[in-house]
Formats: C-alpha cells, structure tokens, sequence
C-alpha cells in the first residue's frame, strides 16, 4: 500500500497548496460547476484531457474511453452528451483522438476477442469502409495514424447527428462539435478542420 499511500500524500499537498495561494478555490467550485467544454477522448494515460489544454479544474467536462469511440448505442457517451449540452450548457464538444492509440492499432489488426474487440468492431467497420486509401499509406505506421485521423471524423459526424446535439441546433443553441488529434511524439495538438455547428465567439 506504500505506493497508493503516496497518492494521499501528494493529494493533501496538492489540497494545501492550491488553499494556500487561494483560500476560496474548493467551496467556490464546490457550488459551481460550468464548463464551456466537453471533452471526448481516449482513455490512453498519456493524454490527460486538462493537462495537454492546460485548463485547471471547473473548466472541461470529459468523458474517454478506449479510443474515443462515440457509438449512438453506447448509454455512457450519449447520457455524458445529453448532461453537458442540456444541463451544462457546453457550447463546444471537442472529440480529441491521438496518434500511435492502442485501441485504433488493436482494431487494425483484428484478431483479438473479448470485450474490447467488441468496443472496436465500429473502428473496423471503418477500416473497411476506407480500406482503399489505408491500403495507399506508404507505411504500417501511416496506416494506423490516418485511421486514427478518420476516427476522429467519424466520432464528429456521430456526436453531430446524435438526438442530442440535432435537438440542441433546432433550438438554436450556439454549439460546434470539433475533431482534434494529439500527438504524443511532441505533445502538440492539431484541429483536423472537420467542426460542425458554430459559436459565435471562439473564445471561452
Ligand atoms: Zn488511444
């Protein structure tokens, strides 16, 4: 237990100093929660949502799992959705992929079973739709970054035409729906350019 120990450790110096420099910071966001963003990204560990947009807690709602899939059937992605856009009032939905994601390279290869292969059988459905110009990349590895780029398109197509997001346009809400990807060589992201929707003001 000595190494989780230390998670407490470092939490109550994490605590402490974030109360010293600011002695309102934990009952003001105790009382308030609004975020202008969601999040959607993958659950890999290298890819800590806040950390790589360097926005500190209160100011992004997210949600990962296992290479940022977004299926209309999946409960978990469309509760987190419908909680952001109706009750949060995000006006930016961010599906952020990565580069060299484990989930994408498992999809790609396609002989595994379990409960994971059965998350990645819409990648694979993809793989197939696009398998002419996967087939094009000159390299394993271009294969697999430019499925991981399509991921992206695809999520931002499903999160822009799910029950949710369609509604919240009807009304007319302000809200755009963003594919962003990362790349962990040099921790930079890059917009892939695909947003639907608008917001009057980029700014938060
Ligand atoms: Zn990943």
């Amino acid at each position: 237990m000595k190494y989780l120990g230390r998670l407490f450790e470092r939490n109550q110096a994490w605590a402490g100093e974030r109360s010293a420099a600011d002695p309102g910071y934990f009952s003001r966001l105790a009382h308030i929660q609004r975020p202008d963003l969601l999040w959607i990204g993958c659950s890999d560990s290298r890819v800590p949502a806040n950390q790589i947009v360097g926005l500190e807690p209160g100011e992004l709602f997210v949600h990962r799992n296992v290479a940022n899939v977004v299926p209309v059937t999946d409960l978990n992605a469309m509760a987190v959705i419908e909680y952001a856009v109706s009750s949060l009032g995000v006006r930016h939905i961010i599906i952020c992929g990565h580069y060299h994601c484990g989930g994408v390279r498992a999809a790609l290869e396609g002989h595994q079973a379990g409960a994971v292969a059965l998350w990645l059988q819409p990648l694979r459905n993809l793989a197939a739709a696009h398998r002419e110009e996967l087939e094009a990349q000159p390299s394993d590895d271009a294969r697999w970054d430019r499925l991981c780029e399509l991921n992206v398109v695809a999520q931002v197509q499903a999160v822009a035409t799910s029950e949710v997001v369609q509604a919240a346009w009807e009304r007319g809400a302000e809200l755009a729906v963003h594919g962003w990807i990362y790349d962990l060589e040099d921790g930079l992201l890059r917009d892939l350019e695909v947003t639907e929707g608008r917001v009057a003001d980029a700014g938060g």
